[in-house]
């Protein structure tokens, strides 16, 4: 140092050097104000709009007109498209040139009639580059460029916050259109001058680095002159010297990943999520081609298919990235999905989908599951993840729980089944870092592993939206690969991430069971439409690959419509996406998921009807045809002359079809009306009293004489709360809205018998929920049916309530048990601790149930995923009304039925899980001669193992591929029976990989598996014809 000394005023040569890059203050005179030279007005700029997302070439043919900078256009999802002609001036020569742009919206830049660059102020990409190093030839030619500019930002167009419903009538402008030149200089200073500001501020005046960093930074300004690029180099050369003094062995490793995260549909609709992907990774190769060490982590098959599609030659330049290592897809699945609501098969089909979409189209598959978005994750999820070839996950939504900390940053993750993966939460609970100091700083102190775990990943640019890394932050890592005091910093990939994890892992502690988020658990509620539309498809598309695969050898002329299902499959996986499914999206978004939904529906109607016809020669009777492995006896409405409809108690084969033949029930069903006006109801295993107001005074169990209701509650009570959150409306219930508990008991139409038939008895009531709101509700109950349905349709016109129904039972029970995929996990019905009481509102399956030794009561549902079992309340979530993001959330009428099932002994005992797929599968009428025997094509003994998908093989046609677990919990050895001429049968793995070392045993009874609790196996037969 050369002149005065420093004084010790930390503050101002701190500040002194934040004004020296100011971009508010003092521009006229610091270096931040160097950083643009002469500027350039283009030759023209011209624009048309267009309501629809219109194609390059279908822009090209429009008519243009001129437009001036500042003028407003839109309205909001609309797209306009710009032209703009430009010349650069010859006097640039050598100089690096931009073509500045800065407009509201997401702009994408064409060239040549090439997608080759995201435009966005939000995510700090203002510039295209025009040319590094002007030559002669560049700036002697006209260039035109087209700017597609899309009227949303990254977060669609939330009126007045971000996520409240769209403002429709948005305006948008261009705010700068011009070429400049471009001082990379002052950017290589700024960027030393802003990391060495950060390292001062971040290290804090514990540490002596801090002053180190500020010391230098201040002499740096000493050193430069902003109208003197000459005097830069003693100032970087400071800088440098500064960055280049090495961290020792010890020091932790930040392994730095681009990313960029791409909700396929939230506040703006699945459309506008493809160009979103396609101007923020067409951006992620302009960097890749400057930066050879830039590694951009990229999720979601259906994204890159949607780019495929779209941007072909984007695709090209990918697939040339993801060979150099470059641009690596991550996660297996079809979409980054919801985490707890898809069923056990569909998130097999997730992965099933994902895995054989990156192995075709990149050669390789994904060794990590990759959600860091999503509101919770099942505990049958690593079971999932390595029958699909994948051992590492992803993921730090769990870093926002609202009661407890998660414990953990890197740890082995136990399923419900024992299987394990290495989990790592990047510690600074992002996936949208900047590539700044805080990051890395914040990654290191917030590991919780510290330790046991010396890498971590940080995962760098803009997400949600879309955006990507930026240039800035990759110079931003690239500045302290090794600086002491600061995390040595390796631009990385997921592999080598896991890899030095897992070679470190000796220390690492386990987490078992699921990955519970204390936040959003309204998402099992909201938009209920959505969940019925998922329920239902997936238990369609399981039926019609049931019903194909039987048919496949009933008929040969038969063809399995392969292509046809993985389009159904595609379209239901897509819906899955974690802001879709729960109910968190706009309402545009919504209407295009149950769009989805019923294309699923037709398509799915139309293949079903095929595939029975192929089972059963038509004929003038109706046969009956199950899609479940056991043998059903079920009341059924059937026709028995044209116009004329009656029930039958009818008897269906495991897997299988029948003519259908009535039988009569052991004991009829018995309605009574009471006195009191109550109605009695009894079919021989239960018998029910429902009161005036459709609540049950007692529900008995007559064949173990036990009374299911307490003496003071009644059950079937519909209770409604007040559910305003603090902010993520759609997403949270609180738990204070438990506090607000109302019974609704305004009795608009008393209970009244609806049917006595000695099949069917029912009773039909309607209750005022509030002056806009009403529910309609049928008790059913069927003969030989060891449940009670209750078919409800509610008129709901609410804003922020929360519609449940409860059941006291008497029952004592610390656990509750649901059901999750593939299987079911017992949570408390207890407010111990904070982990206990933060599990207030649950997700669950088809049931829930609460037992104590002996006895119990099961609660079913065919589209519910919201549950709550507090001490001896059984409680089902029914509608939500948020109205945020989507205004109209849950408005108008809703069909769904739940059920209520008292059992003696265990629920695994009494059947309860056969019920619940019962409701949900219902028995499938088809015409047939009547002479049609009974066929059953499967079963499975014993009952605690399930067949749950019978498929074509993916890669052999001829053969099928079953899947059965263990749904009781408890180790087995089942046989799997079937009347197909079975002549191979092989173990395989999820992705239908044979195991040619595991010949499956096949004996004369069928083919011998053993089962460990909950374990999913799939088996691959090769059938003769
Ligand atoms: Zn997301």
């Amino acid at each position: 140092m050369y002149h005065q000394p420093v004084l010790k005023n930390r503050r101002s040569l701190l500040e002194r050097a934040e004004k020296f890059v100011s971009d508010i203050y003092f521009t006229d005179c610091n270096l931040r104000g160097r950083l643009y030279g002469e500027s350039h007005p283009l030759e023209s700029l011209s624009s048309i709009m267009s309501c629809k997302r219109i194609t390059f070439s279908e822009a090209q043919t429009q008519n243009f007109s001129p437009y001036k900078v500042g003028d407003k256009f839109g309205p909001t999802w609309w797209t306009c498209w710009f032209k703009a002609a430009l010349k650069i001036p010859s006097s640039w020569r050598g100089k690096e040139v931009h073509l500045l742009w800065e407009s509201d919206g997401e702009a994408m830049v064409w060239r040549d009639g090439q997608a080759v660059q995201g435009l966005t102020k939000e995510g700090e990409k203002t510039s295209y580059i025009l040319s590094d190093c002007l030559t002669e030839e560049e700036a002697a030619n006209s260039v035109s460029v087209y700017v597609e500019l899309a009227c949303n930002g990254f977060f669609g167009a939330g009126q007045g916050s971000m996520i409240a419903a769209p403002d429709p009538n948005r305006n948008f402008s261009v705010q700068k259109a011009e070429l400049v030149v471009f001082n990379r200089n002052v950017r290589e200073l700024l960027t030393d001058f802003e990391m060495l500001i950060d390292i001062v501020k971040e290290l804090g005046e514990s540490e002596q680095r801090s002053f180190q960093a500020l010391f230098t930074v201040n002499e740096m300004v000493n050193v430069s002159n902003p109208a003197d690029p000459s005097s830069f180099t003693k100032a970087r050369a400071l800088a440098h010297k500064f960055f280049s003094q090495r961290n020792g062995q010890s020091q932790h490793t930040v392994h730095a990943m681009g990313h960029c995260h791409i909700d396929s549909a939230w506040l703006w609709p699945y459309e506008e999520s493809i160009r979103k992907c396609g101007r923020s990774w067409v951006t992620a190769i302009r960097l890749m081609e400057k930066n050879p060490q830039f590694v951009f982590t990229c999720s979601q098959a259906q994204q890159f298919d949607w780019v495929k599609s779209w941007y072909p030659g984007l695709f090209s330049e990918i697939q040339h990235y993801v060979k150099t290592g470059q641009f690596v897809p991550v996660g297996g699945t079809w979409v980054e999905m919801d985490g707890n609501l898809p069923s056990g098969e569909s998130m097999v089909r997730q992965f099933l989908e994902g895995q054989r979409y990156f192995e075709q189209e990149f050669g390789k598959r994904c060794k990590e599951f990759w959600l860091p978005d999503t509101f919770g994750y099942s505990a049958q999820l690593p079971q999932i993840m390595r029958g699909c070839g994948i051992s590492n996950f992803l993921t730090q939504k769990l870093s926002w729980n609202l009661v407890n900390t998660f414990p953990h940053s890197t740890f082995f993750w136990e399923g419900l089944d024992g299987s394990q993966v290495l989990t790592h939460f990047p510690p600074g609970n992002s996936y949208e870092m900047m590539g700044k100091v805080q990051d890395l700083v914040k990654t290191v102190k917030q590991n919780k592993d510290k330790g046991r775990a010396n890498h971590s990943a940080v995962l760098f640019g803009f997400g949600d939206g879309g955006g990507g890394p930026t240039q800035l932050m990759l110079d931003r890592l690239g500045r302290v690969r090794d600086t002491d005091g600061l995390p040595k910093v390796h631009m990385s990939s997921p592999d080598e991430l896991f890899s030095q994890l897992w070679a470190d892992s000796d220390l690492l502690c386990t987490w078992n069971g699921e990955l519970f988020l204390e936040l959003h658990n309204g998402t099992y509620t909201t938009q209920a439409q959505i969940k019925r539309g998922n329920r239902q498809c997936e238990a369609l598309l399981h039926d019609i690959e049931v019903a194909s695969s039987l048919a496949l050898y009933q008929d040969k002329t038969f063809q399995y419509p392969a292509v046809e299902l993985r389009k159904l499959w595609r379209l239901l996986l897509l819906n899955q996406f974690h802001d879709v499914i729960p109910g968190s999206c706009i309402e545009m978004v919504v209407e295009d998921a149950l769009g989805y939904y019923e294309d699923i529906n037709r398509t799915g109607a139309a293949l079903l009807e095929n595939s029975l016809s192929a089972l059963v020669s038509k004929g003038n009777a109706t046969a009956v045809f199950n899609s479940l492995p056991w043998e059903r006896l079920e009341v059924l409405q059937i026709q028995e002359a044209p116009g004329k409809h009656g029930l039958a108690l009818v008897r269906a084969p495991s897997i299988g079809v029948a003519a259908i033949q009535g039988t009569k029930p052991v004991t009829p069903v018995c309605v009574t009306v009471q006195a009191d006006d109550s109605v009695l109801m009894e079919n021989g295993i239960v018998r029910t009293v429902v009161n005036k107001d459709g609540t049950l005074t007692s529900l008995h169990l007559i064949t173990a004489n036990r009374e299911a209701m307490t003496d003071d509650c009644s059950g079937n009570q519909f209770v409604i709360f007040d559910d305003v959150p603090l902010y993520w409306d759609a997403w949270d219930v609180m738990d204070y809205h438990l506090q607000t508990r109302k019974a609704v008991v305004d009795v608009l139409q008393p209970a009244h018998v609806l049917s006595s038939h000695e099949l069917r008895g029912s009773v039909r009531f309607t209750l005022r929920i509030s002056d806009k709101s009403t529910v309609t509700q049928e008790i059913v109950m069927d003969a030989m049916c060891p449940y009670i349905k209750f078919n409800t349709q509610v008129n709901w016109a609410e804003s922020h309530k929360f519609l449940k129904v409860e059941f006291p039972v008497r029952v004592r029970s610390p656990n509750a048990t649901y059901e999750i995929q593939f299987g079911h996990l017992q949570r408390p019905t207890h407010r111990n601790t904070s982990w206990d009481w933060a599990r207030f509102e649950v997700w669950g399956h088809k049931w829930a149930d609460l037992s104590e030794h002996n006895f119990g009561v099961a609660l079913l549902n065919d589209c519910k995923y919201g549950y709550s079992v507090h001490k001896n309340t059984m409680t089902l979530s029914l509608l939500r009304a948020p109205k945020a993001p989507d205004a109209n959330a849950d408005m108008g009428t809703h069909r769904f039925t739940y059920a209520v099932m008292p059992h003696a002994g265990s629920f695994q005992d009494a059947g309860v899980i056969q019920c619940a797929y019962n409701l949900n599968f219902p028995l499938r009428l088809t015409p047939c001669f009547p002479e049609t025997a009974p066929r059953s094509a499967f079963s499975v003994s014993p009952a605690g193992v399930i067949l749950e998908t019978v498929k074509q093989a993916e890669d052999r046609k001829g053969a099928l591929v079953v899947r059965l677990y263990e749904a009781h919990g408890g180790g087995v050895m089942a046989t799997l029976s079937s009347t197909l001429s079975v002549k191979e049968a092989w173990h395989c793995d999820l992705l239908e990989q044979i195991d040619t070392a595991q010949p499956a045993h096949v004996t004369a009874d069928g083919i011998t598996l053993n089962f460990s609790p909950f374990q999913v196996r799939s088996v691959l037969l090769v059938v003769d014809a």
